[in-house]
């Protein structure tokens, strides 16, 4: 057994050992990524400084306060709510509890939307981000289409607060609005282009959540009803009428949502016209797009 206290000074490479064998004992898959991004995060620098200064020491006193970092991690919080911060695009974004990790697979939507964006042409584009959390797709389109106007909303005046706070460290304030609401409450106007990663998760699926989701991540950017599919029914409705001439609706979907959210746009057929659904790099169906006629 190790102990869970080190009575002695100890190398970084003795650390990152040890720590990675606690991860480990406790069924944490990333426990040598999780020990180094730690790690690196305690000592406030980047990774392959660690590997640079594998033989310096850590006193005891440090040794306890990183110890008290591995606690939060053995208990199944998320490394991003230990370390307040999270790669996406080309950000390191502020995160919190209030707001969902943005996932690696929700960079697909901003790639579809930068795509739809330059073939349709368009010159001062109007966009529309729907739950909008983090800031994470509001602020990657407003990076990457320097002529857009972007809008983003949420019902969490906390998430809110994180996607604002996200927006100046970037110096984006100026082209990203926040409005507080429910779906499209309190937006006027017409837009380009619409996006969202609403919540889609079923109450099936949600039981079977890994813990660091569903214990440490926000139930209200998860929760979707019982079927997974509320967000869609709505969001597929209510866009239309804020869509512009030609304009595109993109949504991120779970992977087994595909074909009903698909009939659900065919369903508002005098709506939306060149449907397509676009698969993340694992393969599965991630994305959905249709134009308004
Ligand atoms: N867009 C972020 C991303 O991709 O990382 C966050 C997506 S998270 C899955 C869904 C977001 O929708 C959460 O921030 C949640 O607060 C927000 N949300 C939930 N219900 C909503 C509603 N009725 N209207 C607007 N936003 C809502
Ligand atoms: N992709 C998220 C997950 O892994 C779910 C996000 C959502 O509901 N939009 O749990």
């Amino acid at each position: 057994m190790l102990p869970e206290k080190p009575s002695k000074n100890m190398t970084i490479r003795e650390i990152i050992r040890r720590t990675t064998q606690r991860l480990e004992a406790a069924g944490i898959d990333s426990a040598r990524l999780d020990a180094e991004v730690l790690l690196s995060f305690f000592l406030n620098c980047d990774r392959t400084q660690l590997f640079k200064n594998y033989e310096e020491q850590m006193t005891r006193d440090q040794l306890g306060a990183f110890d008290k970092l591995i606690v939060r991690r053995l208990s199944f919080e998320p490394v991003a709510y230990i370390t307040g911060r999270k790669e996406f695009w080309s950000f390191t974004l502020e995160v919190n509890r209030d707001v969902l990790i943005p996932r690696p697979d929700t960079e697909i939507i901003v790639e579809e939307a930068i795509g739809v964006c330059r073939s349709a042409g368009c010159s001062r584009p109007q966009i529309l981000d729907i739950g909008t959390g983090s800031g994470a797709i509001a602020l990657a389109l407003a990076r990457e289409i320097p002529d857009a106007r972007v809008t983003a909303t949420d019902v969490s005046a906390a998430a809110l607060e994180v996607a604002k706070s996200n927006a100046r460290t970037f110096g984006l304030e100026d082209r990203v609005s926040f409005i507080l609401g429910d779906l499209f409450e309190n937006v006027s106007g017409t837009f380009d282009l619409i996006t969202s990663n609403p919540p889609y998760i079923g109450a099936a699926e949600y039981d079977t959540l890994a813990s660091g989701v569903k214990d440490f991540e926000p139930r209200l950017a998860l929760w979707a009803g019982e079927t997974g599919l509320e967000f869609y029914e709505k969001l597929i409705y209510q866009a239309h009428g804020r869509l512009r001439e030609k304009g595109w609706l993109l949504l991120e979907i779970g992977a087994k949502q595909h074909e009903m959210i698909h009939s659900l746009m065919m369903v508002h057929n005098d709506s939306y016209r060149d449907i397509a659904v676009r698969a993340d790099y694992a393969g599965l169906p991630r994305v959905i797009r249709g134009r308004r006629e």
